[in-house]
C-alpha cells in the first residue's frame, strides 16, 4: 500500500502558515474523516482521470476536484481554447467579447436560461440567486431543504456555525426534501413573506443516502411557487451538466426561474454562472453585484470548449452508462466479501456506504484501503464520474476494491457476513 511521507511533511509546514493547514471540505478533518496515515494530503499532477500525489502515488479519481473535472484532467481540446485565449487577453480593463459568445452558448444549451452573470465560484450564483428573490418579490424568507448546501455565505449557514448573526438567517425557513404536505403548509404560514425556495434538483447531501425526487414532486413544487410568487431557485452547482446539458431541472421535467451553476461549467476554469428567466433579467441588472476576476475571458474560453465537448461526446448518457457499471461492479465485490454496499442517488454522482454500519467506520475502512491502492474515493460525499473514464479503469477500479474490501473483512472476524 501506498505511504505518503511527502504529503504529510507538506501538511506540517502548511499547519504553520495556513488555518487548519487545508481549510474546508478539501481538508482531512472535514473533507475526509480518514486518518491521515491512510490519505494523501497534496497532490502534484492530474491527467484525465487520475492524478498524483506529492509522493508520487497514483489515483484513479472519482472525486474529480469534488466536480468540476468532468472531461478529464488537462482535456487538451479545453487547455488549447484557454490557452490560445491567455495569448490574446485575460483580465483587462473592459471584458472580452468572448463573454457574450459564452453567454449565448448557455442561453441556447440551458432550457430555462434567457440570460447568463458570471461570477467565480458556486456560491456567488447561489447569493446573486438569493439576492433576486429578495429584490424582485421585496419580501425577506427564503424556503431551505433540510440537508441543504449552497456554499459558505452567511445567508447558507446555519446558527450555530461560529461568526454566524442570528439576523442573517433569522428568515430562513427549512422544509424537507420530498414533503409536500409540509411545503404546502410552510407556504400558507407564511404567505405573502416568502421570496425564494432555493433547491439542489435532488438530495446529494453528505453522511447520508442520496435522495432522488418522487414522480411528480417538482412539478408539484413549481405549482405552489406560482401559486405563492415564490421564486424557484435551483442550485445546480454540483449536478449540472452531468444529468442533461439542458439543466438538472430539465432533467427532472420542470423550470426553474433561476439556475446556478459552476462545477463542471469549464473543467476546472474558474467561473460559474446564474442563469434565469427573462422577466428576472431588470432586477438582476439593478443589483449591486460584481467582483475583480468575474470577467476574466480564459475561463470563458474554456466553458465554451468544455460544453461543445460535451455536447459532442453526449457526455451525461456517457457517466450514466458508466456511473451505473461501476457501481453494480462495486456492489458485486462488496457482496463476494459478505458486504452489502448501498449506492444511492444518479450513477454520474453516486453515493456510497455500507450497510448495517451507522457509525460509517466500516466505510471508512474500506475508503481508506481503496485509497492507499489507487482508487481515490471519499468517506461521505457523493462521487463523481468523468468522460476520460474507461472500462478498463472500471475493471482496475473493481480490482482494487475486492481486494479492500478482502482486507476490511480480515481485520473484522467479529462480523458476520451480510451478503
Ligand atoms: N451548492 C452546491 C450544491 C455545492 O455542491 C457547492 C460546492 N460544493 C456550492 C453550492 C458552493 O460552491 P462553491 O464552493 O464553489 O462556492
Amino acid at each position: 500500500p501506498y505511504t505518503f511521507e511527502k504529503s504529510r511533511a507538506a501538511f506540517d509546514r502548511a499547519l504553520q502558515v495556513i488555518p487548519s493547514g487545508i481549510y474546508g471540505h478539501q481538508g482531512p478533518t472535514e473533507g475526509c474523516y480518514i486518518p491521515q496515515t491512510s490519505f494523501p494530503l497534496f497532490s502534484s499532477r492530474a491527467e484525465g482521470t487520475r492524478f498524483w500525489d506529492l509522493d508520487d502515488n497514483e489515483y484513479i479519481d472519482y472525486m474529480c476536484g469534488y466536480g468540476p473535472n468532468v472531461l478529464g484532467y488537462a482535456d487538451p481540446d479545453v487547455d488549447a481554447a484557454a490557452a490560445e485565449q491567455a495569448r490574446l487577453e485575460d483580465v483587462v480593463t473592459i471584458p472580452s467579447a468572448i463573454m457574450v459568445d459564452f453567454a449565448e452558448l448557455l442561453v441556447d444549451t440551458v432550457a430555462s436560461a434567457d440570460w447568463a452573470f458570471f461570477a467565480k465560484n458556486g456560491g456567488d450564483a447561489t447569493t446573486l440567486a438569493v439576492l433576486t428573490a429578495r429584490a424582485a418579490t421585496r419580501r425577506k424568507k427564503i424556503v431551505f431543504i433540510n440537508g441543504f448546501y449552497h456554499g459558505v455565505s452567511p445567508w447558507a449557514q446555519k446558527l450555530d456555525y461560529p461568526g454566524v448573526l442570528e439576523e442573517e438567517v433569522a428568515n430562513n425557513l427549512y422544509v424537507d426534501f420530498n414533503d409536500l404536505p409540509a411545503l404546502e403548509r410552510l407556504f400558507s404560514e407564511n404567505r405573502g413573506t416568502i421570496a425564494g425556495l432555493i433547491a439542489q434538483p435532488y438530495m446529494h447531501g453528505n453522511f447520508t443516502d442520496n435522495t432522488l425526487p418522487e414522480a411528480g414532486y417538482w412539478q408539484a413544487v413549481r405549482a405552489l411557487c406560482d401559486a405563492h410568487g415564490v421564486v424557484l431557485i435551483v442550485d445546480d452547482v454540483r449536478a449540472g451538466f452531468r444529468l442533461d446539458l439542458a439543466g438538472s431541472d430539465h432533467y427532472f421535467g420542470f423550470k426553474a426561474d433561476l439556475i446556478c451553476f459552476c462545477k463542471a461549467l469549464a473543467n476546472g476554469y474558474n467561473v460559474s454562472a446564474l442563469c434565469g428567466r427573462e422577466s428576472l433579467k431588470d432586477t438582476v441588472s439593478s443589483l449591486h453585484y460584481t467582483g475583480s476576476y468575474w470577467m476574466s475571458a480564459v475561463p470563458f474560453a474554456a466553458g465554451i470548449a468544455t460544453l461543445t465537448k460535451l455536447k459532442q461526446l453526449d457526455a451525461p448518457a456517457q457517466f450514466a452508462r458508466l456511473g451505473t457499471d461501476l457501481t453494480t461492479g462495486l456492489t458485486t465485490v462488496a457482496a463476494e466479501n459478505g458486504f452489502t454496499l448501498i449506492a444511492s442517488g444518479a450513477p454520474a454522482l453516486f453515493y456510497l456506504r455500507i450497510a448495517d454500519d451507522d457509525s460509517l467506520m466500516l466505510h471508512q475502512e474500506w475508503v481508506a484501503e481503496s485509497v492507499r491502492r489507487g482508487v481515490f474515493l471519499t468517506s461521505h460525499h457523493n462521487h463523481f464520474i468523468n468522460a476520460a473514464l474507461t472500462s478498463a479503469d472500471i475493471t482496475r477500479t473493481l480490482e482494487i476494491a475486492h481486494e479492500a474490501f478482502g482486507i476490511v473483512r480480515a481485520h473484522h472476524p467479529e462480523l458476520e457476513p451480510t451478503a
